[in-house]
């Protein structure tokens, strides 16, 4: 044995050291967070459950039936049955997603022309039924008024298609990544 290792031995150097690490990181921030209970904000682009864009000025959906949301869709898990609306113009008459099959690629909402079908920030959803997670158009309206409305639904576009560098920043008191030492 060579009288480093006798010394290391004799010493417990390797066990103090470990020790020292354990003590330093007890006095760091944790960067644990208290889920559910503490929830970090989501950043842009953020792909959780679909909603159905209302238009603020008519309180109507978007969506002008193109099909191309359902056309681009990988998953092909966009159903659309249009009809003539009264301005005989061709509108939805059932928009139906089936969410279980989703990838969450968001090409529906990059296809999409108007901005009508858009990825909210909800995830929580779990559920034990299927049709809980198939998504009507009425579903999907209701998921833009609980997530989207108001200034969200604003700002949805401008950051999905132009997020800068402060929407990433890290939240305070929750560090995104663990900094590095020194
Ligand atoms: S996110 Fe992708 S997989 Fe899901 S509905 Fe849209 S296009 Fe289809
Ligand atoms: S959601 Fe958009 S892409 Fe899909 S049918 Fe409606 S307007 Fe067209």
């Amino acid at each position: 044995m060579k009288f480093k290792e006798i010394v290391k031995t004799v010493f417990f150097t390797e066990i103090l050291k470990g020790m020292a690490l354990t003590f330093k990181s007890m006095l760091t921030h944790a960067v644990t967070r208290q889920y559910p209970e503490e929830k970090r904000p989501a950043f842009p682009g953020f792909r959780g459950l679909h909603a159905f864009a209302i238009e603020p000025s008519t309180g109507k959906e978007k969506c002008i039936a193109c099909g191309l949301c359902a056309a681009v869709c990988p998953s092909k898990c966009i159903y659309i049955y249009t009809k003539e609306g009264e301005d005989g113009r061709k509108v939805p008459e059932k928009y139906e997603i089936e969410i279980l099959r989703c990838i969450y690629c968001a090409f529906c909402v990059e296809a999409c022309p108007v901005g009508a079908i858009v990825l909210t920030e909800h995830f929580e959803y779990s559920d034990y039924s299927k049709e809980a997670l198939y998504m009507t158009k009425e579903k999907l309206i209701s998921n833009w008024n609980k997530y989207m409305a108001g200034e969200k639904g604003k700002q949805y576009f401008e950051k999905f298609w132009h997020p800068t560098l402060n929407d990433y920043r890290e939240y305070e008191g929750q560090p995104v990544f663990r900094k590095k030492e020194g």
